[in-house]
């Protein structure tokens, strides 16, 4: 139905000129409103030298001049890159070289960090918004590009099979690479999953997890506006209770989240006027395993509402499965999004049966357009069609998914094969564990050991044995960790997952 979001804006704007789309803390924008800022900073992009083709990176944490911004690029046909605002300077240095931008579109609080960043990469101009530095002909103002009238000679340049947007992977596996989407794989999986929430545009989605993740930009931030649902936008996870206030005031209804938050959540003491007051009809789980405690503490606490888990990856545009509101199995990631196909497969891709744990593969409008200047990778992602998602999984007779673990962190320890992930899965059971990690360490005689890293619940003290007595319960022996390792904290990414990279590195270093 639409090419690109500009025609999605400006449906919703001649529909409805006067309702709000979005709001942030006090402010309310109205979707007339809207799209007079997309134009007016779309023009403004236009005369600083944007044009179509160009990628341009957005270094921003969640407000509303993200939106804006993402939405003028691509008004222009360019490519929006949203860069991880968490990352280092070289990090971030590896990501603007590799994507080329000319222009970064950021705020104050990221001069320190983009500081001379210029001379490494191509970068020639700097878009501020918040608390600008000094400007010059290099800084420019973020502010100013709202104020511009002359815009009514641009047309949207963007068609479906044109790029959206730029997805840096997080690199929990290895370097960051630029997964590339178009307008109709975004356009597909924003109406599969429309279909099976039946999102209305009395629905009010909220923004707290970081906007330039691809869970949190497609699904809780370009859906909405597809839908013309508004968007509560709250800069930040932290203070929570501001994301349980702002949920309660602005009668949000659809509440997407990762694991870790679910699992504070279902902890929290929360006021009994939130309970009775908030309006949410869906938690939405993903990117990482939602532990079954997790759900079920969710489910005694919330009668009215229902905490469905599903299953994506940027590659993917990113959601591929999600249990079904009429239909959900504990510990299944849901079946397929309905124009979906998914298979599991072994290593030479040739098809499993019900119940055998491979490959899981996706075929579908979803699939990703490739990686960006990375033909090598790309061919080894998608195979006459079929996106390889590096996890392992299987299905059951229903074609409900069951997500095993990621290929790259299968443990062999004497030919035999363990998965981390069900040995995490049994220690998160364990009342007194926080989190923890099960990595392999290079052994000589046993091809790699698992190895736990253990972060207890506050003030709680967990020896190895007992440990080891919970596990022996409910694991075969070949399964146990030979070695717990108890840390404070475990290395995280945005989004909450742990990094198990730098895990194993550091153990296989000897840094443990
Ligand atoms: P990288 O691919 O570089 O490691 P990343 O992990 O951030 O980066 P994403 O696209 O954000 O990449 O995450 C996708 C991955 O998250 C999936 O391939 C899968 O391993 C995991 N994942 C997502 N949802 C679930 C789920 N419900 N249960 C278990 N794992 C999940």
């Amino acid at each position: 139905r639409f090419r690109n979001f500009y025609e999605v804006i400006e449906e919703n704007t001649k529909r409805f000129p006067k309702k709000p789309i979005i709001f942030e803390e006090k402010l309310k924008i109205r979707w007339k409103e809207l799209k007079h800022y997309v134009d007016s900073f779309a023009r403004y992009l236009e005369l600083v030298g944007v044009r179509k083709g160009d990628n341009v990176a957005l270094l921003m944490s969640n407000s509303k001049e993200f939106v804006i911004a993402f939405l003028a690029i691509g008004k222009l046909g360019a490519v929006p890159v949203p860069l991880n605002t968490f990352l280092k300077r070289a990090e971030l240095e590896y990501i603007l070289n590799d994507c080329e931008a000319k222009l970064v579109i950021t705020q104050g609080k990221f001069a320190e960090l983009l500081e001379g960043i210029g001379g490494s990469t191509r970068v020639e101009k700097l878009i501020w918004a918040e608390n600008p530095p000094r400007l010059d002909e290099k800084n420019l103002s973020f502010e100013e590009g709202l104020t511009i009238e002359d815009y009514e000679h641009i047309t949207p340049q963007a068609e479906l099979e044109d790029l959206a947007v730029m997805l840096y992977t997080s690199g929990t596996t290895g370097k960051p690479k630029g997964v590339m989407l178009t307008y109709r794989n975004i356009f597909s999986n924003i109406e599969n999953i429309v279909k099976v929430f039946d999102i209305k545009p009395k629905d009010r989605f909220i923004v707290y997890l970081p906007m330039f993740h691809a869970f949190t930009l497609i699904a809780t931030v370009l859906l909405p506006l597809y839908t013309a649902s508004p968007i509560v936008i709250v800069k930040s996870i932290m203070p929570f209770s501001n994301v349980i206030k702002q949920t309660l005031l602005k009668r949000v209804t659809v509440f997407m989240g990762v694991p870790e938050v679910f699992n504070a959540l279902s902890k929290a003491k929360l006021p009994w006027y939130f309970m009775w007051f908030n309006r949410i009809r869906y938690f939405v789980s993903g990117g990482a395993p939602l532990p079954l405690g997790t759900l079920e503490r969710m489910r005694k606490k919330f009668k009215r509402a229902v905490l469905l888990e599903g299953y994506g990856l940027s590659e993917c545009s990113p959601v591929v499965s999600v249990n079904l509101p009429h239909k959900q199995k504990p510990l299944s990631v849901g079946p397929p999004l309905p124009d979906y196909e998914v298979k599991i497969v072994d290593d030479e891709l040739v098809e499993l049966p019900v119940g055998q744990v491979g490959e899981i593969i996706v075929k579908g409008d979803c699939v990703m357009r490739g990686y960006y200047k990375n033909p090598y990778e790309t061919e080894n992602t998608i195979v006459n069609g079929w996106l390889r998602t590096g996890d392992l999984g299987y299905v059951d007779e229903e074609g409900f998914i069951y997500i095993v673990d990621r290929k790259k962190d299968l443990i062999i320890c004497k030919g035999m094969n363990i998965y981390p992930r069900e040995v995490e899965e049994v220690l998160m059971l364990h009342p007194k564990v926080e989190l923890c990690a099960v990595v392999g360490k290079k052994d000589a005689h046993h091809g790699e050991i698992p190895v736990a890293f253990i972060k207890p619940a506050e003030g709680e003290s967990i020896t190895e044995t007992e440990l080891r007595n919970f596990l022996k319960e409910k694991l075969a022996n070949y399964k146990i960790p030979r070695q717990f390792i108890f840390v404070e904290e475990l290395p995280k990414n945005a989004t909450g997952k742990v990094l198990k990279r730098v895990i194993k590195e550091k153990l296989n270093k000897g840094e443990f």
